[in-house]
């Protein structure tokens, strides 16, 4: 394949200093702190005759790129032959000392360039594992590039802590992209790094009040468990796997419907549990991976909706309590956490960060009524009214015939135990399924294929105006805009 350069270039002054032709294609990225804040110009003035050093490209501290070895030839930047073979090496303008920050710019300018060099060279996913055995030992295939850094080569930081904390951000973004991924759009664990603890707390609020008008959880008592257990957002486990809540791939034998967790994808690592009298003991556990922080979020509230213990729900009495104080109660009661100071602390950040102010505004949403009925007219069928439509739709579903009605008297839901199923054909072979009915639920990552497929009940949603239809095999929703009743 014919090597090219990037068009992002602005300013070029190639360095003489380069091994020519790389002997290996490229498969690998790997960025470095320049330790000081130059101008894409200057990074190429680094390296004259005799420096004995230099770098594919360079981006300069206004987020400029410059190109002082073309992409075909083999840098001398990573104290690595091997690596540098392979690699497209890029210094980037950074701070002088540890942990050598990067502005903005710099790093809009590094995705960009990251994407660039994927497109060029046909690949279609950035990999970051984080782990340098597991990294240096992985063969891509032909449409992955890897992420490398120079700590790994030799006795130094770079590419500094700033950019090492980033670079999993790095590789979904330039992964999204480039098309290449299931990386969905959401928030990234790795954008807490940046934030301080008050900043923090203000955005685990606002996203357990969005959370909050679908599950009808206290965003107060979600955003101070979300604080407590994940180190506002920079434990090891959020950072790694967008994990917030600890929560272990299997609790107490424990299953529960509306998980947003896909079921297999997992992180290992140890942790401490507390035995109940304050002693912390270590033990190997594996956690689940979400790809997105919101999914992370969801899974804790469906947990506590539907964790059952016997034949009683875990934490009954949880649903639409709407004093804090009770619900962390009712959470520490039902042998959510072992720490005997658990309520006391969640209480203390409740108060410290005024999480109630999320409360507040879905408390507002909230005044919508969702009735079970057999049809609007009779409303002496009335079986129940709701605020929160996840109830709703549970009652219709275990009363045969009844379905959920808005406030305009017009059918949202019509509970599965009354339905008729019906056979649809679908003619296209990428129809995704989701976890639940709309483009707000995630994918489970199958397609239907073509095919006929029964459907057994049926539900308005986001991004299909005809609504969407569950599949009789469990395997989740579809769009009914892409389906023909037969
Ligand atoms: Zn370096």
């Amino acid at each position: 394949m014919a090597y090219t350069n990037s068009p992002l270039v602005s300013y070029t002054g190639l360095s003489p200093n380069h091994s020519g032709q790389r002997t290996h294609s490229i498969d690998r990225i790997t960025p470095h702190c320049v330790v000081g804040q130059l101008s894409a110009r200057t990074i190429c003035e680094c390296f004259p005759a005799g420096r004995e050093a230099s770098c594919n490209y360079g981006i300069g501290t206004d987020g400029a790129v410059s190109l002082c070895v073309e992409e075909k030839n083999r840098s001398w930047c990573s104290s690595s032959s091997a690596n540098d073979q392979r690699a497209i090496t890029i210094e980037c303008a950074s701070d002088k000392a540890e942990p050598y920050a990067m502005n903005s710019a710099v790093y809009a300018t590094l995705i960009k360039l990251c994407t660039d060099i994927g497109k060029r060279n046909s690949k279609k996913k950035l990999l970051w594992f984080a782990d340098k055995d597991k990294a240096l030992n992985y063969s891509p295939k032909s449409d992955e590039m890897v992420l490398t850094v120079h700590r790994w080569f030799a006795n130094k930081s770079c590419p500094g802590d700033w950019l090492y904390a980033r670079l999993g951000d790095l590789a979904a973004k330039v992964t999204a992209a480039l098309g290449g991924g299931s990386q969905t759009s959401g928030l990234q664990a790795s954008e807490f790094l940046s934030l301080n603890e008050t900043q923090a707390a203000a955005k685990i609020g606002e996203l357990c009040r969005t959370d909050m008008k679908s599950s009808g959880i206290l965003a107060s008592v979600s955003a101070a468990q979300f604080i407590q257990e994940s180190g506002y957002g920079k434990s090891e486990l959020a950072q790694n796997a967008n994990n917030c809540f600890g929560m272990k791939c299997s609790l107490s034998g424990n299953t529960w419907s509306g998980s947003s967790w896909d079921g297999k994808s997992k992180y290992t690592k140890q942790t401490q549990e507390d035995d109940g009298n304050g002693n912390l003991y270590t033990i190997t556990a594996d956690f689940r991976k979400y790809p997105k922080v919101e999914d992370s979020i969801a899974d804790h509230s469906a947990y506590l909706l539907g964790a059952m213990n016997g034949s009683k729900k875990r934490y009954d009495g949880l649903k639409g309590c709407t004093d804090y104080k009770k619900a962390i109660q009712i959470i520490k009661d039902g042998g959510y956490a072992a720490d005997t100071q658990y309520v006391n602390r969640i209480c203390a950040l409740i108060e410290k960060y005024k999480l109630t102010q999320y409360d507040a505004a879905a408390t507002e949403q909230a005044t919508t009524w969702y009735r079970v009925r057999k049809t609007w007219a009779d409303s002496k069928s009335q079986k129940g009214a709701f605020h929160v439509l996840e109830y709703a739709k549970n009652c219709a579903d275990e009363n045969a015939g009844y379905s959920v009605f808005d406030e305009s008297g017009k059918a949202i839901y019509t509970g599965s135990a009354g339905f008729s199923p019906y056979l649809v054909r679908v003619a296209i072979k990428d129809l995704n399924i989701r976890r639940g009915p709309g483009t707000n639920y995630g994918r489970t990552g199958q397609y239907t294929g073509v095919g006929t497929f029964t459907i057994v009940g049926e539900s308005e949603g986001q991004g299909s105006p005809v609504g969407w239809g569950k599949l009789k095999s469990g395997a989740g929703w579809i769009s009914l805009e892409y389906c023909q009743r037969v």
